[in-house]
């Protein structure tokens, strides 16, 4: 891939803040970040302390470009106490010169973000096929995205900071965790998707577990819970367990691994069911480990437990 830094369609002169801040650098690009301006025009953005990556003027029909693509923005509240550095999460930042506030908007003449025409919509869906077409990515996958002011504070659509390091597609200020603001309201952002890569794709909200997951998927969480709780009044000395015969029942733990797959392809995720039994057993091996000698038993059985973790939840064999 080409790797472009600058928009060919934007003028990257007129405000351009590059070198004016410190700026995190992406080695790849999983997000596009949308925000509205709540202006009529061009902001100064503090002579470019609180810029986005771009900035795009619908009826100017015009871009301006901030910084280079893969050079960390500021126009998200960047928190000490989320886990992710918001600005710097491989997002490009694009502010829409409209109002999510549409009264507001109405009441200034402005232009209220659900008035974005179609060759508006298309031009910000332009740039992101870019984006794109330059850097391979953000997919075109959007969570769900509310109305200001129902969009704004710590809204159903608001995002923790796990969920949102984790997120690769399109999204709001309003779903940035650690951040109040509820742009870029209703704008029609499905219809940007859509416009981005010419087939028709509705937003889902895989930030939220209601969303999310459909009664088959709660099922199977239940059934991890149940399971998990059920191991835990094992470990209160109950596990008949000796070195020599200890056997993980390969059958409880292998359904967990094939959940996980499962819950991934629902979000369009496709994981190697194996490796993915490899990881999760490895992962939970020191706490199984502690829990075993917590119970009481000897490091020979903790250790003989361990090594049959990944067995377990490794899927069956095909031949
Ligand atoms: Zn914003």
């Amino acid at each position: 891939m080409a790797r472009t830094r600058i928009y060919p369609k934007a003028d990257a002169q007129t405000q351009w803040w590059e070198t004016a801040f410190s700026r995190g650098t992406f080695s790849s690009i999983e997000k596009v970040l949308l925000h509205t301006t709540e202006t009529g025009g061009w902001p100064g953005y503090d002579a470019g302390a609180k810029a986005p990556s771009l900035t795009y003027h619908p009826r100017l029909r015009a871009w301006r470009q901030h910084c280079y693509l893969d050079r960390s923005a500021r126009a998200l509240v960047d928190p000490a106490d989320t886990v992710v550095r918001e600005n710097r999460d491989n997002v490009v930042q694009i502010e829409i010169v409209a109002y999510a506030d549409e009264k507001l908007a109405r009441q200034r003449g402005h232009l209220p973000v659900s008035e974005l025409t179609d060759d508006e919509l298309g031009d910000i869906a332009d740039l992101i096929a870019w984006v794109r077409a330059e850097w391979g990515g953000p997919p075109l996958v959007a969570p769900r995205f509310l109305p200001y002011p129902a969009s704004a504070g710590a809204s159903p659509v608001r995002m923790s900071g796990p969920t949102y390091g984790a997120f690769r597609g399109v999204l709001g200020h309003q779903h940035a965790s650690g951040n109040s603001h509820g742009d870029p309201g209703a704008l029609n952002v499905a219809r940007i998707l859509q416009l981005a890569g010419g087939t028709t794709i509705t937003p889902t909200a895989p930030q939220e577990a209601d969303d999310m997951f459909d009664a088959n998927d709660r099922a199977r969480l239940e059934r991890i819970e149940r399971a998990l709780v059920a191991h835990d009044a094992e470990e209160d000395g109950r596990y008949k367990v000796e070195s020599d015969r200890y056997q993980v029942d390969s059958g409880r733990f292998r359904w967990l691994s094939s959940a996980l797959t499962g819950v991934a392809s629902k979000v369009g995720v496709q994981l190697d069911e194996k490796e993915l039994a490899a990881e999760v057993a490895g992962a939970i091996a020191p706490t199984v480990r502690e829990a075993v000698l917590a119970a009481g038993q000897p490091a020979a059985v903790a250790d003989a437990v361990v090594a049959a973790l990944g067995a377990a939840l490794a899927p069956p064999s095909q031949s």
